[in-house]
C-alpha cells in the first residue's frame, strides 16, 4: 500500500513538472475577432493576403456563406475564395504603411464586420511578429 501511494505521489510529480501549455496556441497575423467573426489576416511570403476563418479552437473553419471584401489604400482587392477564407488574386500593394479595411459578412446581405489594419510587414522588436499583427499595443 505504501508503495502505491508513493508510485502515485511520483505520478504526480511528474504531472505537475510538464511545462503548462497555453490554452490556445498564438494565432497568426491578425486576429480579426467580432461577434460572430473569427478570423485570422495573414501576409503571405509573396505578399498575397489570406483571410482564414478559425473555430473555437484556431483551427481552420469552413467558409461556407460567409463573404469577403478587402480595400487597400482605399481601392478593392480582389479575393480568390479558399476552402476555408479568401486569398489576394495579386500580392498587395508595395506602400507602406498603407490602411486596409477588411470587411467580413456571415452571408452575402448580412451586416459587415469591419477590421482597420495597417499594411505594415516590418517586424516588431518586442513580439517578433510583423507590425501588422503585432500584439504589444503600441
Ligand atoms: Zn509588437
Amino acid at each position: 500500500m505504501k508503495s502505491l501511494i508513493l508510485s502515485l505521489f511520483s505520478i504526480g510529480v511528474l504531472v505537475a513538472a510538464e511545462p503548462a501549455k497555453p490554452a490556445t496556441a498564438p494565432r497568426p497575423g491578425r486576429a480579426l475577432e467580432a461577434p460572430g467573426v473569427r478570423a485570422d489576416f495573414v501576409i503571405l511570403q509573396d505578399r498575397k493576403a489570406t483571410v482564414t476563418f478559425v473555430d473555437e479552437a484556431g483551427n481552420p473553419a469552413a467558409r461556407g456563406d460567409r463573404t469577403v471584401a478587402v480595400k487597400v489604400d482605399g481601392k478593392d482587392v480582389a479575393l480568390e475564395a479558399q476552402p476555408n477564407g479568401f486569398v489576394t488574386k495579386e500580392p498587395l500593394p508595395a506602400k507602406e504603411p498603407a490602411p486596409i479595411v477588411v470587411q467580413i459578412r456571415a452571408k452575402a446581405d448580412a451586416k459587415p464586420a469591419n477590421f482597420r489594419i495597417t499594411l505594415n510587414t516590418a517586424i516588431c522588436a518586442e513580439c517578433k511578429r510583423p507590425e501588422y499583427g503585432c500584439i504589444c499595443g503600441h
